[in-house]
């Protein structure tokens, strides 16, 4: 089953998404299983880190803007290449066991949409498939 989530995004954070997620797995009544949630665009990803101290997002994207700096050498006439590399480095899905009807998430785990290129109407998938 597919789930599509529409979100509103400021600049660049790192949007928590998981428990649109689990509605999703909830909303499909699979049990066991895997759950993949996709981006559908090009400056932004998905990814999984720490849903506890809000300071470890800001660190990524410090981290983040350290390793793909904006260049004056970049030939992509949008001017987001910066945003296309970060997006490409965080990767555009993950997937994550579903046990029980649940998120087989670690303790600190949350599911992030990550911009680099906002504000934008943004849109991600979510697939649940028993097995
Ligand atoms: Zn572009």
């Amino acid at each position: 089953m597919l789930y599509t989530y529409t979100l509103k995004t400021p600049a660049e954070d790192l949007c928590h998404i998981t428990p649109q997620v689990q509605g999703a797995v909830a909303e499909s009544g699979v049990g066991e299983g895997i759950c993949v949630i996709h981006c559908p665009h090009t400056t932004a990803g998905i990814t999984i880190n720490e849903n506890a101290d809000p300071d470890v997002v800001t660190d990524l994207l410090l981290a983040y803007d350290r390793a793909f700096p904006d260049r004056p050498e970049f030939q992509h006439i949008e001017g987001n290449s910066a945003a296309h590399a970060k997006a490409s480095a965080m990767g555009n899905s993950v997937t994550v066991p579903v046990h029980n009807g649940r998120l087989v998430l670690g303790t600190w785990q949350g599911i992030y949409f990550c911009e680099f290129d906002g504000p934008r109407n943004r849109t991600f998938h979510v697939s649940v498939i028993a097995g």
